[in-house]
C-alpha cells in the first residue's frame, strides 16, 4: 500500500481507504475548517450590539460609607441628588428603595449599570424586620419577570432582577450584629450575597485579619449562605488557581472608599490623605477594593447573573408555581362540590362589608384566579414545548 505521503503508515489502516485517508490527512495539514471556530465570535459580536446589564444592591447601616464605594467602583456620582437626613429624620424613616442607573461604555463595550440602595435600613430606634422591605423588593422583579416571561411579548424583557448584594459590616463592632444574621439569613435564599468589612482603613492590618476570621466563623455558626465563588477548572494555570484561593480566603472583602483624588508617590490616586500619611483605595497592601472590582466586573459578574437565573429566580418560579397550582386545585375542588350540593358555598366575610363589596371581591377573586389558570396553562405549554425540543 501506498501513503500518500509516500511513507507506509504504521500498523493497519482499519476500514480506511487510502482516498479518505490522504482527504482527512490534507484536511488537517492545510487547516481547511467548516467554519464553526468562529461561534465565539458570532456569540461575541451579538452580546456586545445588545449590551450588558447588571444590577447590584448596596445594604447596611447609613455612614458605611456604601454610596462612597459605589462611586469608587465605577468611577461615577451616581448620588449626586442624595439628601442627608438629620437625626430626628432618621429615627422615624422607613426603610426606602432607591434606584440609580447609569449607563456606561468601555472600549465599545456597553454596560447598564443599576445601583438599588436601601437608605434607612438600620437606623431606626426599633430595626425589627427591617430586612422586610429589601426582601420584598427582591421578590417584587422576580413576579415582575415572571409575568413577563409568561406573558406575550417576551422578546423585550426588560431584567429588574438583584444579581448581587453588597452587605455592609460596620469596622467597629466585634463581627457580626444581630440585625446582620437577621438580614443575611432573610435573604441569602433571594440573591448572592457578598459581605464587605466597611471602612478597612479605621482598622490595623491584624484586626482586619482577626475582624475578618471572626464574621467567617460566624457566617458558618449561623448557617449563612453567602455567594460562593465556583470551583476553579483542574486544568486552569497555577496563577489562576492561586488568584481564586486569594478571592476565597479574602471574604469579607475589607474596603475603603473615596471620592477624592490625592498625590502619592508623584502619582494621582484615589485615597484619603490623613495627618499620618495617604490611605490608596486601589492598593492591595491597603484594601481588598481592587479584588472586589475584579471580582465583580472581570471575573464573576457573568457567574452572578447565571445562578440569579439557575437557583434563586428558579427557586422563586417553583415556589410560585406550586402555589398557583394549590390555588387551582383548591378552586377546582370549591367549584365541584358548589355543582354537586346545587348551593353556592358561604364566603366568609368581615363583619361591615356590604353585600356589594363582597361581590366586588368574588369578582376580583374570580378575576385573579383566571389570570393564575391563564399564566400556568402558558407555563405548562412552554415547558411541554421545552421537553418536545
Ligand atoms: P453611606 O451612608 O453608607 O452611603 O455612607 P457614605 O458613603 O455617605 O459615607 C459616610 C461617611 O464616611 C462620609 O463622610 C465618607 O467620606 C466616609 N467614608 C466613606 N468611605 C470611607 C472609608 O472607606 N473610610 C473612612 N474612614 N471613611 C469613609
Amino acid at each position: 500500500m501506498i501513503s500518500c505521503d509516500g511513507h507506509r503508515p504504521r500498523g493497519r489502516l482499519l476500514g480506511f481507504d487510502t482516498f479518505s485517508f490522504c482527504y482527512w490527512m490534507r484536511l488537517d495539514q492545510d487547516k481547511e475548517y467548516v467554519g464553526f471556530a468562529t461561534l465565539p465570535n458570532q456569540v461575541h459580536r451579538k452580546s456586545v450590539k445588545k449590551g450588558f446589564d447588571f444590577t447590584l444592591m448596596v445594604a447596611g447601616e447609613s455612614g458605611l460609607g456604601k454610596s462612597t464605594l459605589v462611586n469608587s467602583l465605577f468611577l461615577t456620582d451616581l448620588y449626586k441628588d442624595r439628601k442627608l437626613l438629620n437625626a430626628e429624620e432618621r429615627i422615624t424613616q422607613t426603610v426606602e428603595i432607591t434606584k440609580h442607573t447609569v449607563d456606561i461604555e468601555e472600549k465599545g463595550v456597553k454596560l447598564k449599570l443599576t445601583i438599588v440602595d436601601t437608605p434607612g435600613f438600620g437606623d431606626a430606634v426599633n430595626n425589627t424586620e427591617c430586612w422586610k422591605s429589601v426582601a420584598d423588593y427582591i421578590d417584587q422583579q422576580f413576579e415582575q419577570y415572571f409575568r413577563d416571561e409568561s406573558g406575550l411579548n417576551r422578546k423585550n424583557i426588560q431584567d429588574n432582577r438583584v444579581h448581587c448584594c453588597l452587605y455592609f459590616i460596620s469596622p467597629f463592632g466585634h463581627g457580626l450584629r444581630p440585625l446582620d444574621v437577621e438580614f443575611m439569613r432573610a435573604l441569602h435564599e433571594k440573591v448572592n450575597i457578598v459581605p464587605i468589612l466597611a471602612k478597612a482603613d479605621t482598622l490595623t492590618p491584624s484586626e482586619v485579619k482577626k475582624k475578618k476570621m471572626k464574621i467567617r466563623e460566624e457566617i458558618e455558626q449561623y448557617s449563612i449562605k453567602i455567594y460562593q465563588f465556583p470551583d476553579c477548572d483542574s486544568d486552569e494555570d497555577d496563577e489562576f488557581k492561586q488568584q481564586d484561593q486569594e478571592l476565597k480566603e479574602s471574604i469579607p472583602f475589607a474596603v475603603i472608599g473615596s471620592n477624592t483624588v490625592v498625590e502619592a508617590k508623584g502619582k494621582r490616586v484615589r485615597g484619603r490623605l490623613y495627618p499620618w500619611g495617604i490611605v490608596e483605595v486601589e492598593n492591595s497592601a491597603h484594601c481588598d477594593f481592587v479584588k472586589l472590582r475584579n471580582m465583580l466586573v472581570r471575573t464573576h459578574m457573568q457567574d452572578l447573573k447565571d445562578v440569579t437565573r439557575e437557583t434563586h429566580y428558579e427557586n422563586y418560579r417553583a415556589q410560585c408555581i406550586q402555589s398557583m397550582t394549590r390555588m387551582v386545585v383548591k378552586e377546582r375542588n370549591r367549584n365541584k362540590l358548589t355543582r354537586e350540593s346545587g348551593t353556592d358555598f358561604p364566603i366568609p366575610v368581615a363583619p361591615g362589608v356590604t353585600d356589594n363589596e363582597t361581590e366586588k371581591l368574588i369578582r376580583q377573586k374570580d378575576e385573579e384566579l383566571r389570570r393564575m389558570q391563564e399564566m400556568l396553562q402558558k407555563i405548562q405549554e412552554q415547558m411541554h414545548g421545552q421537553k418536545e425540543y
